[in-house]
């Protein structure tokens, strides 16, 4: 399958601001130059402890929050998206190709478009947030919560027309009629979240942002929505990025991973790669502190050690190298690079950085 959406070196840095004059007095570097490829119908899971960066990235793609820089290269052609990288691939560029490589991505950035662009590019990306209960309007019903969103964009629509189209939406996702008529506070948290669910698919979407989907639900419910996630995945072709902290979560939907650290990418990989043959020291140690339900192996959860740095201040060189056990002196003077350890698994990590780990 071909490429939907590419991103590369996305940044987001929110001002630190202080005193009477509130001045700029630094950036807090919530996501610090990303790059990865999301392929058409493939969830691509994003997991890391909170303050990560990983919902602001998730928001970030879709301009609901505006990114500092970066490119955002969604829903070109399969022609155009692989010449885009074959042309980032290629070593020496020429001006014909530098021009070429320039201009596509100016086309198909999607920071480049106009907010009237951008209305009818968002109908083709979606997000569910975590808590479904504010995402609704309390007080209308759940007919007219989802049905506002149909007549919003198809002024034509007749009552009825929403009605059937409501109810379609609401049954692919395993409600019934009986919700229709019902306010928000009247539905449990997973009938909530299927729901969002809908309302999601309601503009026939290609790509969903899943911000923790199922972390507000019992995990007898969490197992039904993913599963729901799944099911209209593979009905409706969709591409999903699906955030979480929790490991567990994501490797059951992912077909790719990428493991947050303060704003940026420790590893990405296939879930075959991070869950089998896992790399840094941060994944191994999001793993071990992974509780298990066998009572069993109760003592062998290892919390991970220390907290998260503050993103307003976090530590030079290797961010992790302040919580991990194998720093070195090069890990605290400087960033290590993202590299390939085999078949387009990527690790930042100076260990796997030959002859510089000493
Ligand atoms: Fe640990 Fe150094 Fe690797 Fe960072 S670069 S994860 S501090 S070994």
């Amino acid at each position: 399958s071909h490429p939907l959406l590419l991103v590369r070196n996305l940044k987001k840095y929110f001002p630190i601001k202080s005193g009477v004059m509130q001045k700029v007095v630094g950036y807090v570097k919530a996501v610090d130059g990303v790059s990865f490829d999301i392929n058409k119908s493939e969830t691509f899971g994003v997991v890391g402890e909170s303050g990560s960066g990983k919902t602001t990235m998730g928001l970030s793609i879709l301009r609901l929050i505006e990114p500092t820089d970066g490119e955002i290269i969604f829903d070109a052609s399969p022609k155009i998206m692989e010449e885009i990288k074959m042309l980032e691939a290629k070593r020496n560029l020429n001006e014909r190709d530098k021009k070429r490589l320039k201009e596509l991505k100016e086309k198909y950035n999607l920071r480049k478009k106009s907010k009237k662009d951008m209305l009818n590019i968002r109908m083709k990306m979606q997000v569910v947030f975590q808590d479904p209960y504010t995402s609704f309007n309390p007080r209308m019903n759940m007919r007219d919560n989802i049905g506002v969103i149909l007549k919003t964009h198809n002024h034509k629509l007749s009552n009825k027309d929403i009605d059937e189209y409501v109810l379609e939406l609401m049954e692919k996702c395993g409600l019934a009629k009986r919700h229709l008529r019902r306010f928000p506070h009247q539905l449990s948290g997973g009938e909530l979240q299927r729901a969002s669910i809908a309302r999601a698919l309601a503009l026939n979407p290609k790509f969903i942002v899943m911000d923790e989907p199922t972390s507000a639900l019992d995990v007898s419910v969490q197992a039904q929505i993913l599963d729901l996630m799944q099911d209209l995945q593979k009905e409706m072709n969709l591409t999903y990025l699906f955030i979480s902290h929790d490991l567990g979560v994501v490797e059951y939907i992912s077909d790719k991973i990428a493991v947050m650290y303060l704003g940026s990418i420790v590893e990405l990989g296939t879930t075959t790669q991070i869950f089998e043959d896992m790399k840094h020291p941060y994944t191994r140690a999001l793993l071990e502190s992974i509780p298990y339900p066998d009572p069993d192996k109760k003592g062998s959860i290892k919390p991970l050690y220390g907290s998260i740095p503050s993103p307003r201040n976090p530590p030079p060189g290797c961010k992790f190298h302040t919580r991990c056990p194998y720093a070195k002196e090069i890990c605290k003077k400087k960033a290590p690079p993202l590299v390939d350890v085999g078949n387009g698994h990527l690790v930042a990590c100076w260990k796997y950085v030959e002859g510089a780990y000493k």
